[in-house]
């Protein structure tokens, strides 16, 4: 393959699997950068990619990305990823993620899905009566399981109240933020910095819905490319990635970014320019760990407690990553991917192959 070239990665990925079947449209990559401290987790993605090449390189990222949150997180999990190509016609949904639960199931538990952009819990309930490897889907009793993002939503919470108290010395109550997206984790995390007390600045394409927050946030509306330069302490990137780019990062007026959305910046040299600014940048892959929490906590069978404790600890993490990069004059992006990284290459398994 020749993605290699223009995506740099510190490893290649361990296996990519390209999929398509003619009779449902399914035609997709499910990308597995690591399986070194377990299966290899994370969600999949439904987009419309412009070709095969484009998908392809988000899922290898987005599977990176995922390598790095589930050891950040002390997850017993690798990084995957899977993307499915939007079909342009109309296409049967169901017949769609069956199709792709089947290509779930051959790998045999060296990939466990979830939820993403554009999938929902219905999407993986047709998955599971493909392949058990698989969460996200109707919460039982006590058990968690469901739409991952209000864990989500709380961890970019606790995360967010580190870094507005480390770098502004304020707290939410004092603050004004940017929420960029008012999707499934935007809108539940604009409720929680309602209840926080924090002002709101918000930009969605879906007007009802940035009306709806308007009215019960109070919050005010605007369009997504005046967001990212508005004089604000903190914007959240929860729409999609590459936000942060040289032209967003130069105009940035804020002094905290902080979201959920993964792979906020554009390549990592983003993370030393917004240091240069002054900006602390809040490590996507640490700040939006909740999901994968719940997910792991379902497909693992802990208890509802156990997911809270692991999604409140993102807080703590955040303080070590800062410390951390104080110590070393690093970027809290490059102290948590050094974090992520000596956990994988401390594994048993890593040492038993260099031994
Ligand atoms: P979602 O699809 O529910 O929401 C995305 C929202 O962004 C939509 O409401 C969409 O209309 C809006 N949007 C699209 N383009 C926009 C733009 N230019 N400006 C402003 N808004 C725009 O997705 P989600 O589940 O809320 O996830 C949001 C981000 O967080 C994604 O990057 C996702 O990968 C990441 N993430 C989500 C979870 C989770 O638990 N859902 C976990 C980790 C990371």
């Amino acid at each position: 393959m020749s993605f290699t070239a223009q995506h740099h990665q510190d490893l290649p990925p361990e296996e990519v699997v390209t999929f398509y079947d003619r009779e449902s449209g399914a035609r997709g990559i499910i990308a597995l950068h690591s399986t070194t401290l377990g299966p290899a987790a994370g969600g999949c993605r439904l987009w419309r990619y412009p070709d095969h090449h484009t998908a392809t390189l988000d899922a290898l990222r987005l599977a990176e990305g995922m390598a790095l949150k589930n050891a950040l997180a002390e997850l017993p999990f690798g990084g995957g990823k899977a993307v499915i190509c939007l079909p342009d016609g109309p296409f049967d949904r169901a017949a769609l993620f069956r199709t792709f639960g089947r290509q779930v199931a051959a790998l045999k538990g060296r990939y466990v899905t979830a939820e993403d952009v554009g999938t929902s819990v219905a999407d993986m309930s047709e998955v599971a009566t493909q392949t058990r490897h698989v969460a996200g889907l109707p919460a039982k009793g006590a058990q968690p399981g469901g739409d991952p993002s209000p864990w989500t939503a709380l961890g970019v919470m606790q995360a967010m109240q580190v870094a507005v108290r480390h770098r502004l010395g304020a707290e939410l109550s004092d603050v004004t933020v940017a929420v960029q997206g008012l999707g499934h984790v935007g809108y539940a995390l604009c409720e929680l910095l309602h209840e926080a007390g924090a002002k709101l600045i918000v930009a969605e394409p879906r007007s009802e819905v940035a009306a709806r927050a308007a009215d019960r946030f109070g919050a005010m509306v605007m369009s997504s490319r005046a967001l990212l330069s508005a004089r604000v302490d903190v914007l959240a990137p929860c729409a999609l990635g590459g936000v942060l780019n040289a032209k967003s990062v130069a105009e940035l007026k804020a002094s905290v970014v902080c979201g959920a959305a993964n792979n906020q910046l554009v390549d990592d040299d983003m993370a030393q320019r917004l240091a240069e600014r002054g900006v602390l940048y809040a490590p996507d892959f640490l700040v939006n760990a909740g999901g994968i929490v719940n997910v792991a906590g379902e497909y693992l069978g802990w208890r509802k407690p156990e997911v809270r404790r692991r999604v409140l600890a993102i807080g703590a993490r955040m303080k070590t990553v800062l410390a951390q990069a104080e110590r070393s004059g690093l970027t809290p992006h490059q102290a948590a991917r050094g974090i992520a990284q000596d956990r994988i290459a401390q594994s048993p398994r890593v040492q038993a192959e260099a031994a």
